[in-house]
């Protein structure tokens, strides 16, 4: 039992920064935990939920864990549900990030904390602290890796290239894709590279709900109609989800599965993962979920103890009501020279499950 409890005070610790008794953190029962999380479409919301839902037990925390299956109804009846049953503090990852205003008042008026995850929850003064990855820098990435495997710098070109984003309602959608842009821009105004069907406004390329289904039939009218005669060179995608409904399109559309345009994703899924190591899709962003629930339940205990969350991000993050204080963490670019490195090495995959 010592040596239990000396491993909790080493987590605490760690988990704490700048505030917080460690010894009280060991204390066996801190309370309910409210953990909202958007979907279980695309599996790094499962492992968000799971790693929090390990961490904050660990510390002596019951947890809540909901899913509301990308139904922004469904997400605000849960949230009121935690609320109702004396939830210390809120962790949401929200579906549409402009509509939790109520709720979040009855989290105010209730004194209950909220932290912001991954997603920005905008135009409320309710939220306390947002924890999540350097969204724009997501962007660069993805477009970073189209600039080089296309060798634009080398004076490769000029390719076709077509856009496509997030889902509008999620404030990160724009940061990933202003991200990409402020890479490509250049490229599109010196003729490099060409959306050959012109649609460039994050509004035209935006994807509902981040829906691969909505991706694969923009893709397939794309190919149909401006590729009718003519070879689309990348796809900027934002999520590997997105990207395989994208690569669906492309082979069913004559495209072979070893002579696909260069694709990039997000989130290192398996699925995708597996299409890296097979060279059809060439590039995700690796964003390790298990550091981001540490940040989140960080701020959570610190604010239950009467710490003060660490934060770290200096651009500030405005959701149009005030600056949220933020924990920026760093997203990794995955292709097939690093994947093994990154994700087997780094323990988010084994090889057996890549299958390699
Ligand atoms: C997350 C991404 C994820 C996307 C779709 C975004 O808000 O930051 O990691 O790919 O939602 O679930």
């Amino acid at each position: 039992i010592r040596k239990w409890a000396a491993g909790l005070v080493v987590l605490a610790l760690g988990l704490t920064g700048c505030g917080g008794d460690a010894a009280e953190v060991a204390a066996p029962d801190r309370g309910l935990v409210g953990i909202a999380m958007p979907t279980k479409q695309s599996p790094r919301w499962i492992g968000d939920g799971e790693n929090m839902v390990a961490q904050f037990g660990l510390l002596g925390y019951d947890t809540s864990l909901q899913y509301a299956d990308d139904d922004t109804a469904l997400q605000v009846s849960q949230i009121q549900q935690m609320i109702d049953d004396g939830a210390k503090a809120l962790v949401i990852g929200a579906i549409d990030g402009t509509k939790l205003t109520g709720v979040l008042a009855a989290a105010a008026a209730a004194k209950v904390p909220v932290i912001s995850y991954d997603r920005l929850i905008r135009g409320t003064e309710n939220i306390d602290y947002y924890a999540t990855f350097d969204n724009f820098k997501v962007g660069v990435q993805q477009a970073g890796y189209i600039v080089q495997a296309l060798r634009l710098a080398r004076g490769g070109g000029p390719y076709t290239l077509e856009l496509f984003a997030g889902s509008a309602d999620d404030n990160n959608a724009t940061f990933f894709f202003n991200g990409a842009m402020s890479v490509l821009q250049p490229y599109i105004n010196d003729g490099i590279l060409d959306v050959a069907s012109g649609e460039t406004s994050f509004a035209t390329v935006a994807t509902q709900r981040w829906d691969g289904k909505v991706a694969k039939e923009r893709m397939a009218r794309l190919l149909a109609g401006t590729y009718a005669d003519e070879r689309v060179d990348a796809v900027l995608s934002p999520y590997d989800g997105i990207t395989r409904g994208i690569i669906e399109a492309l082979t069913e559309g004559g495209y072979a599965p070893t002579a696909l345009p260069v694709l990039t994703g997000q989130d290192a899924e398996l699925d995708s993962v597996k299409l890296i190591a097979a060279g059809q899709q060439g590039q995700t962003v690796y964003k390790d979920t298990r550091e981001l629930a540490k940040v989140a339940v960080q701020m959570v205990n610190a604010l239950v103890t009467g710490g003060e969350p660490m934060v770290n991000d200096t651009k500030q993050y405005n959701n149009g009501v005030k600056d949220v204080p933020t924990f920026l963490l760093q997203p990794v670019t995955v292709t097939k020279d690093n994947y093994q490195r990154v994700l087997v090495d780094g323990g988010y995959y084994t090889a057996a499950e890549i299958g390699v």
